[in-house]
């Protein structure tokens, strides 16, 4: 979270610097009705959320989850989400313009603001526009201006889920199906040790092969080749 804020940061800066200015603000929640990708570890998080939220309002948004699958679902449009990995490299762009032509706001939106500002996932933190707040409602390739990210940290994130031999493009969850995604796909515990995990963290993030760090520590493998004295 840290690092994204700090690369949005930067970014902003410097679109700051080149004299535009933001058009995001709180109690604009246009963009919170398109369909939002997540990674799968966030979506899990989501459900995590959700589950700890205090009564009535763990209810509420659950239900506010499931009337919107729902709605989708009269139209066959979660047919399509689900079945994402088939898609063609441009039918991305026609599903979320279907999707954002239905009007679903995203349950965690209150009076057009998030509701959980701290925890929304990094793809809403990550999606900035500089045009007008007008064009958010009929978004086109021509007239929206977004602010553009050196590194990404959503893709690097989901790219986590990738190792499976099956997987053959980057894992994604739309936010509206995450609860009944992470409820089909638990959390499956890795042994991998926290070093590794950050290395294959950034070398996703950059997509620049980083070495192994090699460790002292027990049962920590190293790719340093062995000394004269070995
Ligand atoms: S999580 Fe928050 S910021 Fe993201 S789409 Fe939902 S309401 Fe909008």
């Amino acid at each position: 979270m840290n690092l994204s804020t700090s690369i949005v940061d930067a970014a902003v800066e410097d679109v700051e610097e080149q004299g535009e200015t933001l058009s995001c603000k709180k109690g604009c929640g246009v963009c919170c009705r398109q369909l939002v990708p997540i990674s799968p570890v966030e979506a899990r998080r989501i459900c995590d959320l959700v589950n700890e939220l205090s009564e009535p309002r763990g209810s509420e948004i659950v239900d506010r989850f499931a009337d919107s699958r729902l709605r989708l679902e009269e139209d066959g449009l979660p047919q399509t989400l689900i079945s994402r990995d088939q898609w063609q490299h441009d039918e991305v762009f026609n599903v979320g313009e279907e999707y954002f032509s239905r009007d679903i706001p995203c349950p965690f939106l209150e009076d057009e603001s998030c509701s959980i500002h701290a925890d929304r996932p990094i793809t809403c933190r990550e999606y900035l526009v500089t045009s007008p707040a007008e064009y958010c409602s009929c978004p086109t390739v021509d007239n929206l201006r977004t602010v553009r990210l050196p590194l990404k940290v959503w893709p690097a994130l989901a790219r986590f889920d990738m190792r499976s031999a099956s997987a053959k493009s980057i894992p994604w969850v739309p936010l509206i199906l995450a609860l009944d995604w992470a409820t089909e796909n638990p959390d499956e515990a890795t042994d991998q040790p926290g070093t590794e995990l950050f290395r294959q963290f950034f070398e996703y993030l950059t997509d620049k092969e980083i070495p192994v760090v090699p460790s002292t520590l027990p049962g920590m493998q190293s790719v340093l080749p062995p000394t004269r004295s070995d």
